[in-house]
């Protein structure tokens, strides 16, 4: 089974809820950090990283001494990551997205493909946790690509937590698809309602059974509850302001380690999403 935790904008614990869930877990579970812009799961999880690996995407280069300048390659690039200027063709490699489309469209074959490295992923352990991160070059904008690479690691019959990336944007979707269920984690804000309609809008597209967290669930107003129980979507956990959890979070101490409590409400949740996955799939 595969759960994703996302949140419409970032801050709203989406982290801690991932992490602390994969800590509570009374099996083995992989645990995949698809957030690859600001990767941080590692900090509370703190995993011996057994591999690294670097992930490229393919770029095109041009031989001169083929290219006739026809203005073809450019012409197919949907990203404008190509431009034919006079007796010259310019490649601008943070724009491609390694489609492909120019050298298999290029009428002289003067295109070949060659790798570009965007980031690197890192595959390690903590106890019964299997722990896969990805990690983007600083300055690449290409994401999608790396988190693909992230989530091939995804074992048939185990179960898999990813914690996606904040937003409602193209990481977050490839992050959270194929997801069996996605825990929305939020907070009691018009911010975090205004944000957590916008998750919900996305979720429901890609047909993602899913539920919400709201975290610091008193120190806002009532909207996201009643938001919520109006379009009857089930609430997970509610997570109180605590200075203590926000003192753990600060020192990177999960706070299932601290606050013991809290790892039978993080696996009773877990046993809720089974069922509501259950009666989903009855549904259909
Ligand atoms: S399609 Fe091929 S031949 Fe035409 S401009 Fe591009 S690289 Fe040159
Ligand atoms: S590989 Fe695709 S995205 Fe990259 S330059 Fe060629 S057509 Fe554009």
């Amino acid at each position: 089974m595969i759960i994703s935790v996302a949140s419409g904008k970032g801050g709203t614990g989406k982290t801690t809820v991932a992490t602390n869930l994969a800590l509570s877990m009374d099996r083995t579970v992989q645990f995949l950090d698809c957030d690859v812009e600001e990767p941080n799961a590692h900090i509370f999880l703190k995993p011996q990283i057994e591999q690294r690996k670097s992930v490229g995407i393919p770029v095109p280069e041009v031989n001169e001494e083929k290219c006739t300048h026809c203005g073809k390659c450019q012409e197919i690039c949907a990203f404008n990551a190509i431009a034919v200027i006079k007796n010259k063709v310019l490649i601008f490699p943070e724009l491609c997205h390694g489609c492909g489309g120019c050298s298999l469209l290029c009428p002289e074959k003067a295109i070949r493909e060659v790798d570009k490295e965007i980031g690197i992923i890192q595959i390690g352990k903590v106890g019964p946790i299997e722990f896969i991160n990805g990690k983007l070059n600083v300055g690449e904008a290409m994401s999608p690509p790396l988190i693909r690479t992230v989530k091939k690691s995804i074992a048939n019959g185990k179960i898999a937590i990813i914690d996606a990336p904040p937003g409602t944007s193209c990481p977050v979707i490839e992050s959270i698809k194929n997801s069996d269920f996605c825990i929305l984690v939020t907070e009691s804000t018009p911010f975090g309602l205004n944000d957590l309609i916008l998750a919900v809008e996305v979720v429901k597209k890609l047909e993602i059974p899913f539920g919400v967290i709201i975290n610091r669930f008193d120190i806002g107003d009532d909207k996201v509850d009643l938001y919520c129980k109006e379009n009857e979507i089930p609430i997970l956990m509610l997570i109180p302001f605590d200075m203590e959890i926000a003192s753990l979070y600060s020192r990177g101490i999960p706070m299932v380690q601290e606050k013991k409590e809290y790892t039978t409400k993080f696996l009773d949740m877990f046993k809720l999403i089974e069922n509501l996955r259950q009666q989903k799939a009855k549904e259909k």
